[in-house]
C-alpha cells in the first residue's frame, strides 16, 4: 500500500525522465537515437510553419515500440495529449527514412494549434521537406 501511494505521488508530480530538454520541453527516447540537434532541427522547421512553438512543460516520448497505438480511439503513429501535455511518437524500423521526424513535425503542429483537427492547411505540408536524414 505504501508503494502505491508513492507511485501515485510520483505520477502526480508531473516529472519525467528526460534525455535532454529543448526550450523547457523534456525529450525521452526509449531507443536513445534522438539527439538534441535533430530534435531542434525539426522544431525549427515547425516554427517556420506555426511561429515559435511553446514547448515549456511538454513531454516528448519516443517509444521503442513499432506498433501503432491508440490515440483518442484511433490507431496512430503519433499522438498529442493535451491534458498531460504529452507527445508520443512510435518507432520505425528504418531510422533513415525520417519517419519519426515527420511524425514529430506533425505533432508539433498540434502542440502549436492546440487542437485535434487537421483542417489547418499547415498540417498538409508534405513530409518531403525533410532533408535531415539525407546528410
Ligand atoms: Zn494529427
Amino acid at each position: 500500500m505504501r508503494k502505491l501511494v508513492l507511485l501515485l505521488a510520483l505520477a502526480g508530480c508531473g516529472e519525467h525522465l528526460c534525455d535532454f530538454e529543448v526550450r523547457g520541453g523534456c525529450v525521452f527516447d526509449e531507443t536513445a537515437a534522438m539527439t538534441p540537434d535533430r530534435f531542434l532541427s525539426v522544431v525549427r522547421l515547425a516554427d517556420k510553419s506555426w511561429g515559435t512553438i511553446d514547448l515549456d512543460g511538454w513531454y516528448f516520448h519516443f517509444l521503442a515500440s513499432t506498433e501503432p497505438f491508440d490515440c483518442g480511439g484511433k490507431e496512430a503513429v503519433g499522438c498529442t495529449r493535451y491534458g498531460p501535455e504529452v507527445v508520443e511518437v512510435f518507432n520505425v524500423s528504418d531510422p533513415l527514412d525520417c519517419s519519426r521526424e515527420a511524425v514529430l513535425f506533425h505533432e508539433l503542429g498540434h502542440v502549436a494549434d492546440h487542437g485535434a483537427s487537421h483542417e489547418d492547411p499547415r498540417f498538409a505540408i508534405p513530409y518531403t521537406i525533410f532533408g535531415l536524414c539525407q546528410e
